[in-house]
């Protein structure tokens, strides 16, 4: 909680910055709204909610102008709007068998610390897991994958790099059916600079998938950095279109004056927020939590 809490007050420090002096105006005259309004979208938080917030702060007509707690009050409201029709855990009880995950972002983003922190939930929720290195671009990856592997315990199924990431996928499935294995988690490769190859792998990945069960992939997880701010917003884009998205984990929500940015992709795209990272640590993943969130922003 603290190092949510952290992590938000660094971006509703910000947001408070840029309101500055604006609450003590004598009145909220049409400069001032347009003050306010400009100050929300500079912290990130999206147009649309900016303008709402601006309108819900417009309807109040008191003679003295309205003091930083209420506008806060107001801010939080219309936040938590936004936010609550896209906070949604992951529901892992899919059937057939094992239900599959597949886990996508840029490199570097915290794609494989998300999965390691996934896979560290539902072992304690009681799922069997197992986890897939489909990111066979990077020796990296797939070796920083085996080590959290090894240190929650779960099995992993890995090859070599450069080796055909499809071909692991199908391996791990076969093995997680034989096991019974609740949960599989494929780590897949983050190269956007190429997005035709991405495309392609993908593709291979839902076919061999979609062979061994109809159904899969259940879940196709974006992971997103927090600290990239507007940019995130163009790799949901992207990764929607490339990779048909299901619903986002936010990371690095733990030191970013940028957290704003969930408001900004719960208005524009209204996908699933399943979960937000708050640390490099395998138990520093939070449940998305639109109230606590919403407070948090606003300050
Ligand atoms: P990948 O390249 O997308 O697989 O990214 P990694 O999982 O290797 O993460 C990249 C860096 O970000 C590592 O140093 C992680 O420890 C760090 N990281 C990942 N998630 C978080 C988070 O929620 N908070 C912080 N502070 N760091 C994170």
């Amino acid at each position: 909680h603290e190092k949510l809490l952290g992590g938000f007050r660094r971006t509703s420090d910000r947001l408070s910055e840029n309101l500055t002096g604006l609450f003590t105006k004598a009145s909220l005259d049409r400069e001032t709204l347009d003050e306010i309004e400009d100050a929300l979208i500079a912290s990130d938080l999206g147009p649309a909610t900016a303008a709402r917030i601006r309108e819900r702060l417009a309807e109040n007509r008191f003679e003295r102008g309205l003091s930083e707690a209420q506008v806060k009050g107001i801010v939080a409201e219309e936040i938590e709007k936004v936010l609550a029709p896209v906070a949604e855990p992951l529901d892992v009880d899919a059937f057939p068998r094992p239900q599959v995950i597949l886990v996508i972002g840029v490199n570097g983003s915290g794609k494989t610390t998300t999965i390691a922190k996934l896979a560290r939930l539902f072992l304690e929720q009681d799922y069997g897991v197992m986890l897939a290195a489909g990111d066979t671009f990077r020796a990296a990856a797939i070796e920083q994958l085996r080590i959290w592997a090894d240190r929650i315990g779960v099995p992993i199924m890995a090859g070599p790099e450069g080796g055909d990431a499809a071909g692991i996928v199908w391996d791990a499935v076969k093995q997680a059916t034989a096991t019974g294995i609740d949960v599989l988690i494929v780590d897949t490769a983050g190269r956007l600079q190429n997005k035709r190859e991405l495309m392609d792998e993908l593709a291979k990945i839902r076919r061999v998938l979609g062979r061994l069960n109809p159904e899969a992939p259940h879940d196709v997880v974006l992971v997103l950095d927090a600290t990239t701010g507007q940019n995130a917003l163009s790799q949901i884009e992207v990764f929607k279109e490339v990779a048909g998205v299901t619903g986002l984990v936010m990371t690095k929500l733990d030191g970013t004056a940028r957290g704003g940015v969930l408001v900004a992709a719960a208005e524009k795209f209204g996908m699933p927020i399943h979960a937000i990272g708050v640390g490099e640590g395998m138990d520093d993943l939070r449940p998305f939590d639109a109230r606590e969130v919403a407070r948090m922003i606003a300050g």
